[in-house]
């Protein structure tokens, strides 16, 4: 019987409330303490999603040798100070995404943790999702010939009570490309099994996004194997379905309410022999996602996103980023690409 694993959850936030605490505790995992910069928001928080201990030092809760695990849902420019000073602490890293803010902080984190022996994953969730993975099965078996265009449709509305920094603090990583391009961008990078090379992209703001931040964004962006794919993100689109499309010279995918937290959504192939649902058994994300980080502190596998996976998907949507500020195509850097 395996030991579980005694996780500290880093930050007390919505994420962890709503998906995660439910995620690893259905997968055996123990939740022993969450860590906040406030006090009472701790506690608070402690006390609803019945955790037995909370605190605000991390550094004193790191110290803790019956800690296993982090998982770290602050708000992205503490990610990487927080990756860093767990790994040092011997612990295992289960990051939100994006994974840092720069090509370069992400780097660092990947280094620390292979210099320290512990497993980093990035949560990019949507990879989790049984409709995502039976897309990239369709593809490698073939379904649609060869894969020429993608189509992402991820505009949604932003609840109020997600806004906050999302749309306020350009220094904590607000902007929808950190937010929905970036797992647009590890999505696509999954089920094609491809990195972007080339991007090119356009922003709009001011409905919601303030301080310069963008709340909407096109994109079109460049596979190696020669995909070129339209993504279609924003904060400010409450009546838009989500989906994703894949095109090819056989056949194409139609996903339909795949871009979501929930385990929903359907596909249908529509080729020469006409149209045809593709069956997927729905289970949750994120249950997903620890089952692989439990196996991969275990010795089994990898985490189902890592750390090189949130370092790539952050490296494109940065390209992406820059396109929309300069206006003109930007290569995304391989030199760390496949
Ligand atoms: P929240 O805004 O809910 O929480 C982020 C931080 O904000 C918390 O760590 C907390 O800081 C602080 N905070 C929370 N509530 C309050 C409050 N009422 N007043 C002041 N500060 C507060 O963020 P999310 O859960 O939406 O996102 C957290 C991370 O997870 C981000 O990196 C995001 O990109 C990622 N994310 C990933 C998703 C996925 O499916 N993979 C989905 C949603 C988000 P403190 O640590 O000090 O308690």
């Amino acid at each position: 019987m395996q030991i579980p694993v005694h996780w500290a959850l880093v930050g007390a936030s919505t994420i962890a409330d709503q998906f995660m605490i439910a995620a690893i505790r259905a997968q055996g995992g123990v939740i022993a303490v969450v860590v906040s910069g406030d006090a009472q928001r701790a506690s608070d928080f402690a006390q609803k999603n019945a955790i037995a201990r909370h605190a605000t030092d991390l550094d004193a809760v790191l110290a803790d040798p019956a800690i296993d695990a982090v998982y770290i849902s602050s708000t992205n420019e503490k990610h990487l100070p927080q990756a860093l000073a767990a790994a040092r602490a011997g612990k295992h890293v289960l990051c939100e995404k994006p994974l840092a803010l720069s090509a370069d902080d992400a780097q660092q984190m990947i280094a620390v943790c292979a210099e320290q022996g512990v497993v980093l994953g990035t949560n990019h969730h949507l990879r989790c999702a049984a409709t995502h993975r039976a897309l990239r099965e369709q593809l490698r078996a073939g379904g649609i010939g060869k894969p020429l265009f993608a189509r992402v449709f991820h505009a949604v509305s932003l609840p109020p009570q997600l806004r906050g920094w999302r749309v306020e603090q350009p220094e904590a990583g607000g902007g929808v490309i950190l937010d929905i391009s970036v797992h647009d961008v590890d999505t696509l990078r999954y089920i094609l099994d491809d990195e972007p090379v080339e991007v090119s992209a356009m922003t709009a703001a001011g409905s919601m996004g303030s301080a310069g931040l963008a709340d909407g964004v096109m994109s079109i962006i460049r596979f190696r194997q020669g995909v070129l794919a339209q993504l279609h993100d924003a904060f400010t689109v409450p009546f838009a379905p989500t989906g994703l499309e894949l095109h090819g010279t056989q056949g194409s995918l139609f996903a339909r309410d795949v871009m979501t937290q929930r385990p929903v959504g359907e596909i249908v192939l529509r080729s020469a022999d006409g149209e045809r649902v593709i069956e997927v058994e729905h289970a949750s994300l994120y249950d997903y996602a620890v089952q692989r980080f439990h196996a991969a502190i275990a010795g089994e596998g990898t985490p189902a996103a890592t750390g090189q996976d949130g370092y790539r998907s952050l490296l494109a949507a940065l390209a992406l980023a820059q396109s929309a500020q300069s206006g003109a195509h930007v290569t995304v850097d391989s030199r760390f690409g496949k």
